[in-house]
């Protein structure tokens, strides 16, 4: 009874694969070549052909794939970069680093979602890109977003990192903006066993922008046309992130079958407000999060009975001492008064109903204590 429930669970998941990554990785030790190859080409080949676009460039990880993205059009100091204060700190990082200045917008309440009706509000002529982040696996209203980024000249750069799979309108996230970001870290939807990152466009050149940034500046070995800096997908994470891809489409809608499980079992439970999902969206639930109020309190009864729940954030960015300068206490009041009510319940592929018939227990209990 007390066997503990985790967020996620990597261990379950590495048992489908390990036999496919073994000898994977017992080529890729035989050759010797770690960096490149084969391996990672062939990889990049089938996630752009899974996402939809023509191009896919392996990276070292989600942050440098957004600041790849960023720097390969051109965006850079006196630009500004508008993206939701809710979201993780890489997506605000990774503008900083590509010398841009991140402006924030406030999300909706039922989603979490990007506030499409606020970026009104703060594009302007210094807008170069908007950043959407398809937070916990739900597409981001792009299709909103295009004529308010065409306005203004701005590029749309997608985060997807927590969307690998998910769908808006029939298409998959990645495919959506004129750029996208995904992240491999080893929780996302489509995880390595190390970081790694990837960057998605229909443009041939953006894609060749990538990858030589991403290689020293550097078109052929010791020619050095700009200054760019080290960031590629190891060989040995290609490796996994192939024998996973295989798998992800039944993966998500495992988890698809657990989210509506939980909608099922908490649908009349007061106090506890279920995740929305938006019209025309077909998400991945790479995070199953409810609003519930008194949260740190709930969460910790939740810990105490080692039910693994999360918050995903529990600060905006501009609550956060890194980038404080970015707003003042009551700019962004949806992301400020969620962040106080949003809790994560384990959800992964493998999870049973007998797992997440423990969890809602626990959580009714606690919610009610
Ligand atoms: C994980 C994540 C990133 C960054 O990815 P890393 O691979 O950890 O650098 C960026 N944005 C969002 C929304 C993420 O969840």
């Amino acid at each position: 009874m007390n066997i503990p429930i985790p967020l996620v669970d990597l261990a379950a998941q590495h048992a489908q694969v390990a036999g496919e990554v073994a000898e994977g990785w017992a080529a890729v030790l035989e050759r010797t070549a770690f960096v490149g190859g084969p391996q990672v080409a062939a990889f990049e080949s089938e996630f752009a052909e899974y996402v939809g676009v023509p191009h896919c460039v392996g990276v070292g990880n989600g942050t440098d794939a957004i600041e790849l993205a960023l720097r390969a059009l051109g965006i850079g100091p006196g630009d500004e970069c508008v993206l939701p204060a809710n979201t993780f700190i890489a997506t605000a990082e990774a503008v900083v680093r590509a010398g841009a200045t991140p402006v924030l917008v406030d999300c909706v309440e039922d989603t979490g979602l990007i506030d499409v009706a606020a970026l009104e509000g703060v594009v302007t002529e210094r807008t170069a890109a908007i950043i959407p982040v398809h937070l916990y696996g739900q597409a981001a209203q792009v299709e909103l977003i295009r004529p308010i980024a065409d306005r203004a000249r701005a590029m749309i750069v997608e985060d997807a990192a927590q969307s690998q799979g998910a769908r808006r309108n029939g298409r998959t996230t990645g495919s959506l903006g004129d750029i996208a970001a995904t992240s491999f870290y080893p929780g996302k939807n489509l995880g390595a066993y190390g970081d790694g990152g990837a960057v998605m466009t229909a443009d041939a050149h953006l894609a060749e922008r990538v990858r030589l940034l991403g290689q020293h500046g550097s078109p052929s070995k010791y020619v050095h046309t700009e200054i760019g800096f080290n960031s590629r997908l190891d060989t040995l994470q290609a490796v996994v992130l192939s024998a996973k891809l295989r798998r992800l489409e039944a993966w998500n809608d495992a988890r698809r079958l657990a989210a509506q499980r939980y909608g099922k079992l908490l649908h009349e439970v007061p106090g506890v407000t279920l995740p929305v999902v938006a019209d025309g969206n077909e998400p991945v639930w790479h995070l199953y999060v409810v609003r519930v109020s008194d949260r740190d309190a709930v969460l910790e009864r939740l810990h105490e009975k080692k039910i693994g729940a999360g918050v995903h954030y529990p600060f905006p960015l501009h609550l956060t001492k890194a980038f404080e300068h970015l707003g003042a206490c009551g700019d962004f009041p949806v992301a400020e008064r969620t962040a106080g009510e949003i809790l994560s319940l384990p959800l992964f592929p493998e999870i049973t109903p007998d797992q997440q018939e423990r969890v809602v227990e626990a959580l009714v209990e606690a919610v009610n204590a």
